[in-house]
């Protein structure tokens, strides 16, 4: 099983790290031709506006959005929940758009910009959550589940083969999170995928 981590900017290493830590193989994208091969992608955290324009003009965006609709499973973290996300509240443009969800960006404010919670996470129990200057998912539509909330607010989701959380798990030294999307990744025909999307 390879792992695909976007590392055009951001928490990229972090990642790789913390995946390597549960036995699974990665591979660095930063061009159109290292997403030959992969079994799944993660998108770091980072700045949302900046990889988004990295993504297109490095000609990434459209074959990783048709691998994803595909079934390609991805986990966007922070900035990768953004590009993740079907609209972007207060934004007209969007990124790769596959998830059906809404999100607010910076949505905790300057003051409040980055704090350290623990609460709760469907299928895993208690975790600590670390924010840094985070999105939360304003909104879900059909099929996608709310996973956790925090004082209200949605910050984790999936739908089938997408997992966008407000959070990072690479940074707290807990692995749940990374864990269950390998699980999610086992269950996947990632071949069947790379077959049809070729
Ligand atoms: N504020 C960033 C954005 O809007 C996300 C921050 C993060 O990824 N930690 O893209």
């Amino acid at each position: 099983m390879k792992i695909g981590v976007l590392a055009l900017q951001g928490a990229f290493i972090e990642h790789e790290k913390m995946l390597s830590s549960l036995g699974a193989e990665t591979t660095e994208i930063r061009q159109k031709k290292d997403l030959a091969g992969i079994d799944a992608i993660v998108l770091p955290g980072g700045e949302s506006t900046t990889c988004g324009k990295l993504l297109k003009d490095l000609g990434i965006l459209e074959p990783l959005k048709g691998l994803i609709n595909n079934g390609l499973p991805v986990f966007g973290t922070c900035a990768g929940e953004i590009l993740l996300a079907e609209r972007i509240d207060g934004k007209s443009s969007t990124y790769l758009a596959t998830m059906p969800m809404y999100v607010k960006r910076n949505a905790y404010g300057r003051q409040l910009g980055s704090f350290d919670t623990t609460a709760d996470f469907k299928g895993i129990g208690e975790i600590p959550m670390c924010f840094i200057r985070a999105p939360y998912i304003s909104s879900v539509e059909d099929g996608t589940e709310i996973l956790a909330e925090v004082d209200g607010q949605i910050v984790a989701a999936r739908y089938k083969n997408q997992l966008a959380i407000s959070f990072h798990p690479e940074i707290s030294g807990n692995t749940a999170v990374h864990q269950y999307f390998l699980e999610m990744v086992e269950q996947t025909d990632t071949l069947n995928i790379r077959q049809q999307a070729s």
